[in-house]
């Protein structure tokens, strides 16, 4: 090998999940390059003891204290009892993320629970990959501040943003004229608003291009995923709205473009595989070999592209509204979301109303005059009012 650079030390907030697997097939791509000194994950102890076992953090972390109390028993049949416990919930996430010995924090836990973490982390300078969009969306402004007072770096691990990233390295603000988001269109693209009224949470499950976990396989589905995309994109590349596009690509190779002033468009594609846009935050600004297969455009033949249907999947124009309207709505409707998401899973919503749920909690904020998100209290009390708002809303 002929790097000189120093060993990151990365702590990664949901180890468990799609993107921390992803990620921890990356370290061990890249022994010498990068090191696990922490691992949070959220209920799956098994699978965190066995992790434990095949990377050796310092730390570990888990969301509860009864999956702390498997974790243990299964450390110590395996006889790794040097791991030290950083604790649980969100105490034990701001633990393993501000240790001393972190370079750099991978988010990829789902949900909102790693907020408090990130913020914290990026005071501590912490570089920061960010897989998880809820800490965006939330509170985007708070974060972004957060890092530019303490010159940290934010690099995205979300394909899209990651890809952005990737097409506006080295260029200035003022040559961008539009970011274009490229979208799957999730495994309705074709149904008709009457089928789509009937498609179960199984249906949704069967996403086209991309394995991810129930949340955003879902989200894909409802085209939320993208509208919170959007917003994430806004907050990571400081583009007002109506300079961020959407375009659906089936095919997910294109994972997404920049449109400069004078009408050039960048785009950056690649193989349908999580671990390149993980691999980039871990080795920016250096660039690694990968053991991924080369893209093959031939073989793929074809590149399709069509307008989104607002229409069929209104949470996409969603998205757009909370985003111009600023304040806590954008945490509204990520709160309303999860709610209604949560509630289609379990068969208590049908799949149009997951839209109708999020779009009735946002008018009831608006009606009521929204809410700020200046400080991190004030986006809390946002979410846990939308929270409880939606579910008095839900059905039966
Ligand atoms: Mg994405």
């Amino acid at each position: 090998m002929e790097h000189s650079a120093p060993v990151k030390r990365v702590a990664i907030l949901g180890s468990t999940g799609s993107i921390g697997r992803s990620a921890l097939a990356v370290v061990d791509a890249h022994p010498g390059r990068i090191a696990v000194v922490g691992l949070a994950a959220g209920e799956n102890a098994v699978r965190l003891a066995e992790q434990v076992r095949r990377f050796r953090p310092r730390a570990v972390a888990m969301a509860t204290e009864p999956a702390l109390a498997v974790l243990r028993t299964a450390l110590a049949d395996q006889g790794a009892a040097t791991v030290q416990i950083a604790g649980h919930g969100g105490a034990g996430l701001v633990a393993l993320a501000t240790r001393p010995d972190v370079d750099m924090v991978l988010c990829a836990s789902s949900g909102t629970a790693a907020l408090e973490a990130v913020l914290a982390a990026i005071e501590a300078g912490k570089a920061i990959a960010l897989a998880n969009k809820e800490v965006l969306v939330m509170a985007g402004h708070l974060v972004m501040a957060a890092a530019r007072r303490h010159r940290v770096p934010i690099l995205p691990v979300d394909s899209e943003h990651n890809a952005i990233h990737q097409c506006l390295h080295g260029r200035r603000a003022d040559e961008v004229r539009r970011l274009i988001l490229t979208a799957s269109g999730g495994p309705f693209r074709g149904l008709s608003t009457e089928a789509l009224s009937t498609v179960s949470a199984d249906d949704a499950l069967q996403h086209p291009t991309w394995k991810m976990g129930p949340k955003i396989t879902i989200d894909s589905a409802t085209l939320m995923n993208k509208g919170l995309e959007v917003v994430e994109a806004h907050w990571l590349f400081g583009v007002p709205a109506d300079r961020i596009d959407v375009v659906v690509h089936p095919q997910s190779v294109v994972h997404s473009l920049v449109e400069l002033r004078d009408g050039s468009v960048i785009a950056q594609l690649g193989v349908t595989d999580m671990r390149l846009p993980i691999q980039y935050a871990f080795s920016y600004p250096e660039r690694w070999d990968a053991a991924l297969p080369s893209l093959d455009l031939a073989h793929l033949g074809r590149l399709d592209f069509e307008h989104p249907d607002r229409d069929r999947f209104p949470c996409l124009g969603l998205a757009f509204r909370a985003l111009r309207a600023e304040g806590a709505l954008p945490a509204v409707m990520n709160a309303a979301n999860e709610v209604a998401v949560e509630a289609f899973l379990a068969g208590r919503l049908a799949f149009a109303g997951i839209p109708d749920l999020i779009e009735r909690t946002m008018d009831a904020c608006e009606g009521t005059g929204g809410r700020p998100a200046d400080t991190l209290a004030a986006v809390r009390e946002a979410d846990a009012w939308a929270r409880a708002y939606a579910r008095t809303r839900l059905p039966g």
